[in-house]
């Protein structure tokens, strides 16, 4: 077996590798690293983040040069057109140097975008496709209720038609960045008599409509990543459907299929890990641990080999696609096993400090000002987000393994 680059792989990846030595400085000192080991590091001062966003803006305008802020979509529509392998080869070396450009195209690049290229009317297309390459649309998802979650066929959010429009009102939550967004797209029940899930339909709604409000929850790690949303009253034009009204359950479905391949976090994840032990082999509260410690050497040396293991299922399920196969029960191994492994690499992160590692106030924290707490306490939801660990078994289970379902 051939893992290397063919010809044109290896050209394309050369014209990467030059693209980050003219333009990769833009983008260091912003954001997060791609799929980085140990999570959030707090909020930094009013000039840093001043200093760190100009920096970003030049790094997404030299993307939006190249089309790779959404690099799968067609030419015509602001991509780049790639083929699944380009993009691999592209998310790889950007994650190399420990850089994404999925960072900012967000909800609307990675999920909506190509669920209007794929259902969405030309007018919708025309209004939403430039807006989202620009930044100039932010979007939120809502799909979840607090009663429907894995369930999610179960949502009770009602849309009543009255002449053009349809009048929207129930409950959302979990919805990441929404206080940042200025668009949703949404899932609401438009026939509450027909099976569920059918009589679902998709929206897409102007924030600034009246009769939404959006609440910020705080997690555990002390951050407002994601809202609850409420919708009373709220009066959307129907040419804001996406698709057909009461099937919009299979234009949702669309959506999830087309998150991204794990490949970015997996590469990101072997960079996170280097970059752990480099900064646990200098901080003077971590080298008991990385030097003397042979429990944590041991505890290091297995998340090493499970990152490896993380990237042959990256590369697994890019293979299918890369044969125009749609990965089934394989992307959920390979959400299953990264998400649990960035579980497990936190509390390697957090065991490398000793009793240091809790400490997460980043005034008073040594370790790494708090990274090592806060990125465990982050890690926790990622079995929970795009799907639970269970219902990745589940899959496996019965599509994979052909056992009937519980
Ligand atoms: C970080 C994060 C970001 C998110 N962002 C968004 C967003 O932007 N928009 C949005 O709409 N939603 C978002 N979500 C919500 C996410 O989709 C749901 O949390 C997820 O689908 C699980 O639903 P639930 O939380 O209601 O849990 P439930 O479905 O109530 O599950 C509760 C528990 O029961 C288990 N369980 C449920 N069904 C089964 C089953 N059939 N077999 C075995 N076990 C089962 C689950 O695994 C879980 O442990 C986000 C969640 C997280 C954690």
């Amino acid at each position: 077996m051939d893992l290397g680059d063919s010809p044109q792989e290896a050209a394309f990846r050369e014209e990467v590798r030059e693209f980050v030595r003219e333009h990769g400085h833009k983008a260091r000192g912003g954001g997060r690293p791609a799929g980085g080991d140990d999570g959030g590091e707090g909020m930094p001062d009013p000039e840093t983040m001043r200093a760190r966003m100009a920096g970003m803006q030049a790094w997404r305008e030299a993307l939006v040069a190249k089309g790779w802020i959404a690099p799968a979509w067609p030419k015509e529509y602001g991509g780049a057109g790639l083929t699944v392998l380009e993009q691999f080869v592209l998310n790889e070396e950007l994650a190399e140097h420990g850089l994404s450009a999925g960072m900012f195209g967000g909800m609307g690049v990675m999920m909506l975008g190509p669920t209007l290229l794929t259902h969405g009317t030309e007018e919708q297309k025309a209004e939403h496709i430039p807006r989202i390459l620009s930044g100039e649309a932010r979007w939120a998802q809502g799909y979840s209720e607090p009663g429907a979650g894995s369930d999610l066929a179960s949502l009770q959010t009602r849309a009543v038609r009255d002449g053009d429009e349809f009048v929207i009102n129930g409950q959302k939550i979990w919805a990441t960045a929404a206080q940042f967004s200025n668009w949703i797209f949404m899932l609401a029940r438009t026939d509450p008599d027909a099976p569920k899930h059918r009589g679902i339909s998709y929206f897409l709604i102007d924030r600034q409509t009246p009769g939404i409000e959006i609440r910020p929850l705080t997690t555990m790690a002390n951050q407002e990543t994601f809202n609850e949303m409420f919708f009373e009253d709220v009066r959307v034009p129907a040419k804001n459907v996406v698709g057909e009204v009461d099937r919009g359950w299979y234009v949702g479905a669309t959506t999830l299929d087309f998150e991204r391949s794990g490949i970015g976090s997996a590469v990101g994840t072997m960079r996170g890990l280097q970059n752990m032990l480099k900064r646990g082999k200098d901080a003077p509260d971590a080298t008991y641990a990385t030097q003397q410690s042979p429990t944590w050497r041991l505890d290091f040396a297995d998340r090493i080999v499970e990152a490896n293991i993380a990237r042959q299922l990256s590369n697994r399920v890019i293979t299918l696609q890369a044969r125009g196969m749609i990965p089934n029960y394989e992307a959920s191994i390979s959400k299953l096993f990264t998400t649990e492994l960035r579980q497990r690499i936190a509390r390697t992160h957090l065991k490398m400090y000793g009793l240091y590692g809790v400490l997460w106030d980043k005034n008073r924290a040594e370790a790494e000002k708090g990274r090592a707490a806060t990125g465990y306490l982050d890690s926790v939801s990622s079995t929970l987000a795009g799907g639970t660990s269970e219902i990745q078994r589940n899959v496996i289970a019965t599509r994979g393994l052909g056992l009937p379902r519980g």
